[in-house]
């Protein structure tokens, strides 16, 4: 694409904006009033690689390059003006007119949705430079288990353990953020990732709230428009352009926001909606069938025009109206972003970092939008109640068959009681039962819970035990090993009252 060619032109106009505050998830930090030392001691600052810094301006082209030069390496943005970076401190950042810098502090990477929705299953994001054997290292270190999960995004890991023990791994300077996993990931449901908005200086950190959103017209609401650039081999055209419109619509619904069709492409303050394979033009090419999805440009700033607000959907994907991979869903989630969105830490809300099968916004999805942009306009009916999120889906997929060789089959395992993922009882313990099989034959089935309890099932085709509980929520995690060392795993959630 021509037009992103010409960005690096456009960055030497970006607009600054000076003496702002880093918007945190988790709180807003007003590098004004923040000392250089981090709020739990100095030990972190010891031990820290990443570090948080924030300049007077955005950070441009040049800045990047000038901290490239001095091994310094930048993993994401930051609003408002700061990246994260990774290097060897003391950081030389002299001359670069920095207004602050420092390592996250652990308290910051503990999702605020921990506190009111206790989980026992979590998903781990690490730092992007971080290598993932010493992540998995370092989560069995901090006495978590590793749930295994081939649709997790890159740099995340599912893991199941004590909350007691969170405090422990979000001060581990690789730990970027900790959330609540989605109970699709504890299935083994196939699941697909959005890594996140992106802006010209990096992608933004699950551990970001929002930005400020596009400025509102002189009216009071944002009009946007939408051109369609291309749309998607293997969907018949009109269909696409209408899930994503419809995608559209569904924020406008319920925000101080509308969205026409431009008559060209490059317009300012219009979503550029793109369908390309591999690379096409900007700094993050598509890897192929699977992984991302799409991708999307926050608004301006931080972004420049033109491409602010722009959607880029990975044309190798089958795209389908209704089912996998269903383009309303993930247009649904990508609108978010171009809205100025980040990511939500509830699981279920459409921007959650994993996708589900959407019909709609959730309650968390409404807030989120109304706070930057209000209610619709007074002369719109009042909107009606958001659909609650769909239920998660039960039943795990079946294993592929063995394909011969050596054996890399897992055994294939089932949970037939309970029969929920999620369930809840006024018991101490809870009577977990099912089945395993596999082509060399089940050794042993295991269970271990996210209080620390484990233990051996009785039985391996048919198997059974009494797991016991903890009042709250509990993860028990059941695992079948076959003879060749294979293990296969599913999670249920028990609530106990
Ligand atoms: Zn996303
Ligand atoms: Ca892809
Ligand atoms: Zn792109």
């Amino acid at each position: 694409m021509l037009r992103i060619g010409a960005l690096a032109w456009l960055l030497a106009a970006q607009i600054a904006w000076a003496g702002d505050v880093i918007r945190l998830k988790t709180r807003t930090v007003d590098p004004a009033h923040q000392s250089r030392a981090p709020r739990s001691g100095a030990v972190v600052w010891r031990a820290a690689r990443h570090f948080l810094v924030q300049f007077a301006s955005y950070p441009g082209a040049e800045v990047r390059d000038e901290l490239a030069r001095r091994r310094i390496r930048v993993l994401a943005y930051v609003p408002d003006d700061a990246l994260m970076v990774s290097g060897m401190p003391p950081l030389h950042l002299a001359g670069l007119a920095v207004n602050w810098s420092g390592p996250l502090d652990p308290a910051d990477k503990i999702s605020p949705a921990l506190a009111a929705l206790p989980a026992g299953a979590y998903v781990v994001v690490f730092h992007p430079d971080v290598d993932m054997a010493e992540a998995r290292a370092l989560v069995v270190e901090e006495g978590f288990e590793i749930l295994e999960n081939t649709g997790l995004l890159a740099s995340q890991l599912l893991v199941t353990g004590s909350s007691g023990r969170l405090d422990g791994l979000a001060a581990r300077d690789e730990v970027a953020y900790i959330l609540p996993a989605l109970v699709d990931l504890l299935t083994g449901e196939r699941v697909m990732g959005c890594s996140g908005p992106i802006t010209e200086a990096g992608l933004l950190a699950e551990y970001v709230a929002v930005g400020r959103g596009w400025a509102s017209d002189p009216g009071g609401g944002v009009a946007l428009r939408y051109f369609f650039d291309s749309v998607p081999a293997r969907l018949e055209p009109n269909l696409a352009r209408g899930e994503i419109e419809r995608a559209f619509r569904e924020w406008a619904r319920y925000a101080n926001i509308g969205f026409t069709p431009a008559n060209q492409a490059a317009a300012a303050r219009s979503i550029d909606i793109l369908f390309a394979r591999g690379a096409h033009g900007d700094p993050y090419p598509f890897d192929g069938p699977g992984g991302v999805l799409a991708h999307t440009f926050y608004p301006a700033p931080p972004n420049t025009e033109p491409v602010a607000g722009d959607m880029h959907f990975d044309d190798s994907e089958d795209w389908h109206a209704g089912a996998s991979v269903d383009l309303f869903t993930v247009a649904l989630h990508e609108a978010g972003h171009a809205l100025g969105l980040g990511h939500s830490d509830i699981p279920g809300a459409v921007m959650y970092p994993y996708y589900r099968l959407a019909t709609g916004l959730t309650n968390d999805d409404i807030a989120g939008i109304r706070a930057l942009y209000g209610s619709p306009g007074a002369t719109q009916p009042p909107a009606p109640p958001p659909a609650p999120p769909a239920p998660a889906p039960t039943n795990p997929p079946a294993p592929s068959p063995p394909v011969g060789g050596t054996d890399k089959t897992p055994p294939s395992l089932r949970v037939v009681s309970p029969a929920l993922t999620i369930t809840s009882t006024f018991s101490a313990t809870i009577a977990v039962s099912g089945t395993a099989s596999d082509n060399v034959g089940v050794t042993a089935v295991k269970w271990s819970t996210s209080a620390g309890g484990s233990g051996t099932a009785a039985g391996a085709v048919s198997w059974s035990a009494a797991v016991p509980l903890l009042v709250g929520t509990n993860v028990v995690t059941v695992r079948a090993f076959d003879a060749a060392g294979n293990s296969a795993w599913r999670a249920i959630t028990v609530v106990r009252h």
